[in-house]
């Protein structure tokens, strides 16, 4: 069977199981980025089209900086909430489930689930169905695909919510996950009557002064480790609170630390509660971050990787950068 067959083959199983399901929940990764809250509301705009009763929940429910995506649907952020019992799951762009958040990953395994995702070291969580599909830059596209076979139109809101998805993850068509099928795909939803400009605009939501005066404040204190090949910023709670800014304000950060001249990995490690930090790792060329951020507990692609700490930042700290000494192209700078 070549690829594109496995594919539409892949995606007409999925169709099948949502046709024969209702009171169906969407959900993706708490703290959710551009593909998580694209995948999220395409699968919904899928589900409108198939006629079915569902509902969108997210732990973190949709961030303020997303509000301008066009989306008629709510996110729930509570699982008590929901107008229904779900009768199935369906998650996005989720590799580990206890990235759903503790309330719907305590709820899953009792739960019929169909598991959508792109990141190579999910584990096929799914009760009923998994679909992992890691040459997809974006989670986004496992929903087009099943949006092709199913007959829906890839137009309008869901056009727009696809592109999302794709300019997102692949870092605006820039990250060496983007491949033809990206474009063609891309290329696609424009000719639907998708705007570029528009999407975009969407992606690059207006910068606050808090936001500018936060990352002033954390490029004053930027720390090279490992001979400048390694750049880390590290976040306090007491930080966000000097500046009225909060973890949604990081969003870019990280990219912008792997720029730098002679970095080969960058990392944010921030606060998030009294007791809990969430650490960003990104990297280029054949440096791989997946095994650091596995050390910790966490995972993600080769690039782009992170992992969730149950301690203070202080505890955190030592640990992140003995993990990171474990990445072959920074401890050869050590010795
Ligand atoms: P970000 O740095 O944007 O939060 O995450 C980058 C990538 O790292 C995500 O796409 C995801 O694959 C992975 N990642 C981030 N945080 C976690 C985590 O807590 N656990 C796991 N397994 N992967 C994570
Ligand atoms: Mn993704």
């Amino acid at each position: 069977m070549n690829e594109m067959d496995d594919i539409q083959t892949q995606a007409a199983r999925i169709e099948e199981l949502l046709r024969a399901h209702d009171d169906i929940l969407v959900a993706a990764h708490a703290s959710p980025d551009g593909d998580a809250v694209g995948a999220t509301i395409a699968m919904g705009l899928l589900l409108r089209a198939l006629g079915k009763r569902f509902a969108l929940y997210n732990a973190s429910g949709l961030p303020e900086r997303y509000r301008g995506l066009s989306t008629p649907l709510a996110f729930y952020a509570s699982l008590a909430a929901l107008p229904f019992r779900p009768k199935l799951v369906v998650t996005v762009d989720c590799g580990d489930p206890a990235r759903l958040g503790p309330e719907l990953a305590a709820a899953l395994p009792a739960l019929p689930s169909v598991n959508l995702d792109h990141h190579p070291d999910n584990p096929h969580y799914g009760s009923l169905a998994n679909w992992v599909e890691p040459s997809f830059a974006a989670a986004g596209q496992l929903v087009a695909e099943i949006a092709r076979v199913a007959g829906v139109a890839l137009t309008g809101e869901l056009a727009e919510a696809l592109y999302f998805s794709l300019l997102s993850d692949t870092g605006a068509f820039a990250y060496d996950n983007t491949t033809a099928r990206e474009f063609r795909l891309a290329a696609e939803l424009v000719d639907n009557g998708l705007s570029p400009a528009r999407a975009r605009e969407l992606l690059n939501a207006p910068w606050s002064l808090r936001k500018s005066r936060l990352w002033f404040f954390l490029f004053s204190g930027l720390t090279p480790y490992f001979d400048g090949r390694l750049l880390l910023a590290t976040v306090r709670l007491e930080d966000f609170a000097a500046f009225g800014a909060s973890s949604e304000d990081l969003e870019g950060l990280v990219e912008c630390l792997r720029r730098h001249e002679g970095v080969l990995v960058a990392a944010v490690l921030h606060e998030e509660i009294p007791g809990f930090c969430k650490l960003s790792l990104r990297s280029f060329g054949s440096t791989d971050v997946r095994a650091a951020a596995a050390r910790l507990g966490g995972g993600g692609h080769m690039h782009a990787a992170g992992a969730t700490l149950h301690e203070p930042l202080e505890k955190a700290l030592p640990r992140v950068l003995e993990a990171a000494g474990e990445i072959p192209e920074l401890a050869d700078s050590a010795a």
